[in-house]
């Protein structure tokens, strides 16, 4: 079995959308999980591409069915991991690659004790405070909502498995993918493969007497 989930998390202003995108850019190996939310779509975005965009009463409703891997609400909007992405993504013998918060990395470690869980971080406060407020179009109340948001991600960064420094997007992409696969080469992921040897061989001492 190789990695099944595979989940990145950033504060904001971080670069994870740009990294996630290069990812899963030509990639045989990665599916990227489009996510539901409840909040409204932006100029540039796709429904079903970037995101479901869903009602609130629907994305109520998948919560109650158990459909959601995982969910969260961020800033006021609920977004979630169906898991019919997962098991899409077993069917196509991929691994998932989400773009989650931290709140949902950690309900998807409960559900998915093997995924492997990365924290992204700028390579400074300095970056990390300027990519903050440098996204223009908010106010001070927004800016000190995801200053709030940014500090309790930090928070939670001890419970990742891995923690990578964004300072060149193409370092990151290449470290990012160099953990995915020491990862698939874990041997409790591979322990179907060994098994499969050991039968073999025992098969063809048999036959030879
Ligand atoms: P944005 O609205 O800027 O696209 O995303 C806001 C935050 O929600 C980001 O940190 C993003 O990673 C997070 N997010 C997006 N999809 C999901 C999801 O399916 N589950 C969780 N828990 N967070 C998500």
């Amino acid at each position: 079995m190789k990695c099944s989930a595979v989940a990145l998390c950033a504060p904001s202003g971080t670069g994870k959308t740009t990294v996630v995108r290069e990812l899963v850019k030509d990639s045989d190996e990665l599916l990227f999980s489009v996510s539901a939310t409840t909040r409204s779509i932006r100029p540039g975005e796709q429904d079903g591409v970037d995101y479901h965009f869903v009602k609130r009463e629907a994305f109520e409703s998948m919560i109650e069915a158990g459909a959601m891997l995982e969910w969260a609400c961020v800033h006021g909007e609920l977004y979630g991991t169906p898991r019919t992405n997962l098991e899409q993504a077993e069917r196509q013998g991929l691994a998932l690659l989400l773009d989650i918060d931290v709140q949902g990395a950690q309900q998807l470690l409960q559900a998915l004790p093997e995924a492997i869980t990365i924290f992204l971080l700028p390579p400074s406060a300095e970056v990390l405070l300027q990519r903050l407020s440098g996204r223009g179009s908010e106010g001070d109340e927004e800016l000190r909502t995801r200053l709030e948001t940014a500090q309790a991600e930090l928070e939670a960064v001890d419970a990742f498995r891995y923690l990578v420094i964004n300072d060149r997007l193409e370092k990151t992409v290449h470290t990012v993918r160099a953990i995915i696969e020491a990862e698939s080469q874990r041997f409790s992921r591979r322990r179907s493969e060994v098994e499969s040897l050991r039968e073999r061989l025992r098969t063809d001492l048999g036959e030879a007497g």
